[in-house]
Formats: structure tokens, sequence, C-alpha cells
């Protein structure tokens, strides 16, 4: 029997339990978001390099332009996934930061922690069609930036490194907020795990 190939993309498992997140992210869409649309992005990413290496060995890149744009769409994809889920936290393990390097970078760049909400989730409410809103840390001006991103890896800025992510396509709210896109992105507040987002800085920020 052939072995299985390894994979260069793997889905992560959630951090917490599918109703962890309730009731402002259902169960139904966590199990659906998570182990159809994560994975299939996770599949695609490693079906364009398994395509890209047949093609190296073919000497055939007449398809390189729909492979490099899979590549990039899928594990953009995947890496945005699995930002979000361990950007995100029960209700109760929600704090946000009242000390530290991050809530000084934040007051620097943003003015406040409210502030910076405001603009993430106008940011968020946004964007055109699906996609996700981004904060990120821009180490040539070392600032944080806040972002949108169309699909899953166009509007980037490069170099830049994501902290903290909201997807907005309509996969990740419709069965419990329909097309209350709005709503969604307010209750998501409710539910973010602010010490992941510091971590993250904190190390993107040292290099
Ligand atoms: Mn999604």
């Amino acid at each position: 029997m052939a072995e299985e190939p390894v994979k260069d993309y793997v889905l992560p498992d959630l951090p917490y339990a599918y109703n962890a997140l309730e009731p402002y992210i259902d169960e139904a869409t966590m199990r659906l978001h998570h182990d159809k649309h994560h994975a299939a992005y996770v599949a695609g990413a490693n079906a364009a390099l398994a395509k890209l290496e047949e093609a190296r060995k073919n000497g055939n890149f007449d398809s390189i332009r729909a492979l490099s744009g899979a590549l990039a769409f899928h594990a953009s994809g995947h890496v945005l996934h699995s930002l979000f889920w361990t950007g995100l936290c029960p209700h109760d393990q929600s704090q946000e930061p009242k000390t530290g390097a991050f809530l000084a970078q934040v007051s620097k760049d943003f003015g406040s922690v409210d502030l910076l909400k405001k603009q993430l989730g106008a940011a968020a409410k946004a964007v055109e069609g699906s996609g996700w809103a981004m904060l990120a840390w821009e180490p040539t001006a070392k600032k944080l930036i806040v972002l949108q991103v169309e699909n899953h890896q166009k509007l980037s800025v490069q170099g830049a490194v994501p902290l903290f992510v909201l997807d907005v396509w309509e996969h990740a709210y419709y069965i419990k907020y329909q097309n209350k896109r709005a709503d969604y992105v307010d209750n998501l507040w409710n539910i973010v795990k602010w010490r992941e987002v510091e971590t993250r800085f904190e190390s993107a920020s040292k290099k």
C-alpha cells in the first residue's frame, strides 16, 4: 500500500468546544465553518502545491496563473482561519488589556482600545463582498494598522503581521445573523482573546 504523502497544510483542532462561543457564535456555524470551510482551504492549498510539483516534473507551466492564484487564496484562507479561532475565546475569558506594551502601542497608534475597536469594526462591516478585517503590526513604520482583506489575500500590506482577524464571509455568520453582518461584528467584541493578541504583538514587534 502506498504511503500517504506528507501534507504541507493541516487543519488544526479548535482550541475550545464547538459551542464555547455561544451565544455570540452558534455551534452549528462553528461546525460548518471549521469542519467544512476551513478544511476546504487546507485541502485546496495542498492540492495547489501538488499540482505545482506536477507542473515542475512535466515541465509544463501552462496553468501557472491559476495555480499561483489558487495557492494564494487557499493558503491565505488557512492562515487566516487558524488565526481567527485562536483570537477568540469564551466570553468569561475575554478581558480587554488594562496595562502593558500592547495597550501602550494601541494608545499611540489609535488613541484608545475603544477607537481601535471602532475602526476595526467599521472596516469589517464595510468589506466589499467576502473578506476580513485585520489588526496588523507593520514592521517598516513600526505601527499597528487596520486593514480590510478581500477574499483571503487581496488588499494586503506586504510584510505586515496579522495579530487579530475578523471573518466577515457570509459563512461566518449567516445561520444565526442572516444579513445582519453589523450585529455579528458588534457581538464579536464579547469573545476576543486579548491576551493572545498581546502575545502576538510582543512576538511580532520584537523582530
Ligand atoms: Mn471563514
